[in-house]
This record gives structure tokens, sequence and C-alpha cells, in this order.
């Protein structure tokens, strides 16, 4: 799988995503990842990439014309049958969640695009996004964040990025519902004590417990979620 990211601050990126986990997987061969300085692109001669906005307002807005031309370069170099899936990372998109980042999993290049200043110039986006999608209902300064969210999350669910193939089942949003609580030595730690049917090695009884506590915190913390869990085992 190869992310490939349009950005202004390509160092933040690599330093970011080439850290614990990812990085290695990256080093690994697993997944590569190249962060695109779209100023690199622009043919302004003092390397400007934005400029006002007509109609007036607040803040500079980034200039189609680096950013298309910073795409171009990275879809030329991709080799495959269908074309990429162009991600502009914006608060406007749909909200990201752990089916989408499946869904992206099985893609073998994404190019991110990330936005700064006001954002990025609409006659661009039209020409060259598949898919506008949010990290939640906030607005950052920057796009980069949202898009390492969005890098790490997808990566993570490639084969052979995690060294257990099962934690990305078990995990949150796995089946639909929360991850159970756990518990690592000591056996007591502040008076607390590790639930004891964790320590009998009876592995259906710590399936069944674990289950149980994860439809319980599913419940409490997110009816929406244990509802929809619900609907599924009926359907
Ligand atoms: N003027 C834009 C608006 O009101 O929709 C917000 C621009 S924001 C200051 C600059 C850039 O940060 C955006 O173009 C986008 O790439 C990124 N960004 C900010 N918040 C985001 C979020 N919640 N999810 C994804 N990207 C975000």
């Amino acid at each position: 799988m190869r992310f490939h990211i349009l950005t202004l601050f390509p160092e933040m990126v690599m330093q970011g995503l080439h850290t614990s986990i990812i990085g290695r997987a990256a080093e690994r061969g697993h997944i590569s990842i190249e962060a695109v300085n779209i100023r690199d692109y622009t043919l302004d001669k003092h390397g400007k990439v934005d400029d006002y906005t007509y109609g007036g307002g607040a803040g500079m807005l980034m200039q189609a014309q680096p950013v298309y031309d910073a795409y171009k370069a990275v879809a030329e170099q991709i080799i495959s049958e269908k074309k990429p899936r162009v991600i502009f990372v914006t608060p406007q998109g749909r909200t990201f969640h752990q089916g989408l980042a499946q869904e992206l999993a099985r893609e073998d290049d994404l190019i991110f695009l990330c936005g700064h200043y006001e954002g990025v110039d609409e006659r661009v986006l039209e020409e060259i996004v598949t898919d506008e999608i949010s990290i939640g209902d906030y607005v950052l300064t920057g796009g980069e964040l949202p898009a390492m969210v969005m890098v790490d999350a997808i990566a993570r669910l490639v084969p052979g990025v995690l060294h257990n193939t099962d934690s990305a089942v078990t995990e949150s949003f796995g089946d639909g519902l929360l991850e159970y609580p756990q518990y690592s030595r000591p056996e007591v730690w502040h008076d607390k004590r590790v639930p004891q049917i964790l320590l009998s090695g009876d592995h259906a009884k710590v399936d069944a417990w674990r289950l149980e506590q994860s439809l319980v915190r599913t419940k409490e913390r997110r009816p929406d979620l244990y509802m929809a869990y619900l609907e599924r085992k009926k359907g």
C-alpha cells in the first residue's frame, strides 16, 4: 500500500509517520509513505502558493496551479489500472470511521491533499478529488494532522503491519463494539485486583467475560453502536 501526501509541510508528516509501528512497517516495506511538497510545483518565482480570495474575506487560499501540478506529478508515477482515490481532508467531508479505514486499506495507492490557510481553490478540488473526508466537527489549522490520523488508521489494517493479526479484529470497532477492559502486571495495584477470571487460564471463560464486558461498555458509552450491534445480530 502506497500513501502519497500532498502538503506544504512534508517534514511534519514524515516525522509524525516515521515513528513506532507505522515507521517500522514502512522500513520493512509493508507500506510506503511519501510527502510531496506542493511548494516545489509553484510557477511563482517567489515560491508563493496562496493568494487572496475573490470576493474578499479573511485569510489566504491555496491556489489551484501548484496543487494541480503536484497531483499530476504523483499521479503520473503511479502504475495502476484504476485511477487512485484522491482524498481531500476537510471539515466539510463525511466523517472518518473504522469502516472507511477498512475500505481504504484495500486500495493500492491513496493520495491525500492537505489544505492550509482558508483552504484550497474550489476549481482544482473539482478536477482531482474523489473523496472529501473530515476527522470531526472542529476546524484545525491544516490538513496534515487529519491526513496523519487517517494514514495511521488505514496503515495498521494493511496485512503485515501489526504483528498480531487478531488485534485489529478484537479492538474497538473491529466487530462494532468497544473493546473490553485490559490489565497487565502486577496482579494488585493500588488495592485494585485484576479480575480473577483473567488468571484462570480458562480461555472460553475469558472470551465470554470479555464479550460481556464489551457489551456492557458499549451500551454505557456508545448506545448508538450498541443498538446497531443488536440490529445486526437480529438480522
Ligand atoms: N475554511 C475552511 C472551512 O471553513 O471549511 C477551513 C480551513 S482549515 C483552517 C485549513 C485546512 O485544514 C482545511 O483545508 C483542511 O485541509 C484542514 N482541516 C481542518 N479541520 C479539519 C478537519 N476537521 N478534518 C479534516 N481536515 C481538516
